[in-house]
C-alpha cells in the first residue's frame, strides 16, 4: 500500500464492538485485570493506552520503524533519548538545530555530565572529525533550522555507526512524506507532532521511532519512567492528522517553492535560503534524499537591519507572527529575537543566525495571497 493509503488505514482499524470506522478516544487511566500479576494488553495509561497506541502504530510504520512511543511534547522526546545516555557521555550535534534542543543539550543535560559540541552536519568530513572517543549520540535535523541547510544523513549514520554510536534524527521539518531517515540508516527519528503530524496549531505532541525491536525496548524503558506521554485527545488528534499529511505536506511544499523563487527576485531581499532552489547548496542532496518535494519551511535575509526586519515580520496580514510551524496557517518569525533567541549571541553568529533573518512556515493557503502579504510588509 502507498503511504496515503497506509496513513488512513494502518492503525484506524474498526472497533470490533461497534463498528466504529473512527477508533473511540480511551481516557481510561487503568484497565481492570482478569487475575493478580497477569496483565492483559493495557494496564495502565501511562505505561501504554489503546487510542495511544493506534497513532504509534501509524507513524511506526510510515516511518518504516520497529515501534514508536507518543510524547507530550517534541521536547519530552528528545529528553527521552537524552535521558538514555550517562554521565561522561558526549553528543554531537548538527549545528544547525532547533533551539530548545540547543538549549536542552547545554543548559540542562549538561548537568547529568553529558558533554555537546556542535559541528557543521552538512561537510562530512570535517562533521567526522567532530566525533570524539565517549561520542554514544549524533544528532542531526535535515532540512536544518532556521537555515534550511541538507544534511546527508546516510553519510552521518555511517559517521554514527563506525564510531559505535546511534543516529538520531529530528524529521520534523521533512516529515515522512519527504524524508524516511530510517530507511537511510537512522537508529532514532523524532518528531515535533506539534508541528505537521498535528498539523492545525492545537495540539502539542512529540514522537520517538526506533528501527529495532531492541532500541525501541530501551527507549520505551525510559519513556515509561519518565512518564511524559501523549494524552488520549492528542493521540487521536494527531491519528487524525496523519490521515492528511500527506496532501497537506506536498500542497505547502508547492506553493513554499512558488513563494521562494519569488523572494528569490525581490530586491529587498539578499537572499533566500529553500532547498528547492537550485542555488541553494544543498539542492541536489535534497533532491536525492527529499522524495517530490522540498517542504513548507524556508527563510531569508532582508537586505536591513534588525529593527527594519522586526518592522517587517510584524506587518504581515496572513502570515501570524509566531514560533511554531507545519499547521494550515502560515507562520512568519525573526529567529534573533523568536525561535532562537536561546541560543548564546556568539553561537547565533557563529552559525549564521544574522539579525535581518525571517523565517517562514507556509501554510495551505492560496500563493497569490500569501505573496500580496508579503508584498505589503517588505514594502
Ligand atoms: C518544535 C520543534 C521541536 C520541539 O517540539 P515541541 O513540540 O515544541 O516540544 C523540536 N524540533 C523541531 C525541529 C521543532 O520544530
Amino acid at each position: 500500500m502507498k503511504f496515503r493509503t497506509r496513513a488512513i488505514h494502518v492503525g484506524n482499524e474498526p472497533c470490533p464492538q461497534t463498528g466504529a470506522v473512527v477508533p473511540p478516544i480511551y481516557l481510561a487511566s487503568t484497565f481492570m485485570q482478569h487475575e493478580a500479576g497477569k496483565w492483559r494488553d493495557f494496564d495502565y495509561s501511562r505505561s501504554g493506552n489503546p487510542t495511544r497506541s493506534c497513532f504509534e502504530h501509524t507513524i511506526s510504520e510510515l516511518e518504516g520503524g520497529a515501534g514508536a512511543m507518543a510524547f507530550a511534547t517534541g521536547m519530552a522526546a528528545t529528553t527521552c533519548v537524552m535521558a538514555m545516555l550517562k554521565s561522561g557521555d558526549h553528543v554531537l550535534c548538527g549545528s544547525d538545530i532547533y533551539g530548545g534542543t540547543y538549549r536542552l543539550l547545554h543548559k540542562v543535560s549538561n548537568r547529568a555530565g553529558i558533554e555537546t559540541s556542535l559541528a557543521d552536519s552538512t561537510d562530512s568530513v570535517a562533521f567526522a572529525k567532530a566525533i570524539q572517543p565517549n561520542t554514544k549520540l549524533v544528532w542531526i535535523e535535515s532540512p536544518g533550522n532556521p537555515r534550511m541547510t541538507i544534511t546527508d544523513i546516510a553519510a552521518c549514520a555511517k559517521i554514527a555507526h563506525d564510531a559505535g554510536a546511534l543516529l538520531g534524527v529530528d524529521n520534523t521539518f521533512a516529515t515522512p512524506v519527504l524524508t524516511r531517515p530510517i530507511e537511510l540508516g537512522a537508529d532514532i527519528v523524532m518528531h515535533s507532532a506539534t508541528k505537521y503530524i498535528g498539523g492545525h496549531s492545537d495540539i502539542m505532541g512529540g514522537v520517538l521511532v526506533a528501527n529495532t525491536k531492541e532500541l525501541y525496548d530501551e527507549l520505551y524503558f525510559v519513556a515509561n519512567a519518565t512518564g511524559a506521554i501523549m494524552s488520549p485527545l492528542e493521540s487521536y488528534l494527531c491519528s487524525r492528522g496523519l490521515k492528511t499529511l500527506e496532501l497537506r505536506v506536498r500542497e505547502q511544499s508547492k506553493t513554499a517553492l512558488l513563494l521562494a523563487e519569488w523572494l528569490d527576485t525581490h530586491p529587498r531581499v539578499a537572499c533566500v535560503r529553500y532547498p528547492g532552489l537550485p542555488t541553494h547548496p544543498g539542492h541536489d542532496l535534497a533532491a536525492k534524499q527529499m522524495e517530490g518535494g522540498f517542504g513548507a519551511m524556508m527563510s531569508f535575509d532582508l537586505d536591513g537591519s534588525f529593527d527594519d526586519t522586526k518592522r517587517v515580520v510584524e506587518s504581515t496580514k496572513l502570515f501570524h507572527l509566531a514560533v511554531s510551524l507545519g499547521a494550515v496557517e502560515s507562520l512568519i518569525e525573526q529567529p534573533a529575537s523568536m525561535s532562537h533567541a536561546s541560543y548564546d549571541a556568539a553561537d547565533r553568529a557563529k552559525h549564521g543566525i544574522t539579525d535581518g533573518m525571517i523565517r517562514l512556515s507556509v501554510g495551505l493557503e492560496d500563493f497569490e495571497d500569501l505573496r500580496d502579504d508579503l508584498t505589503q510588509a517588505i514594502g
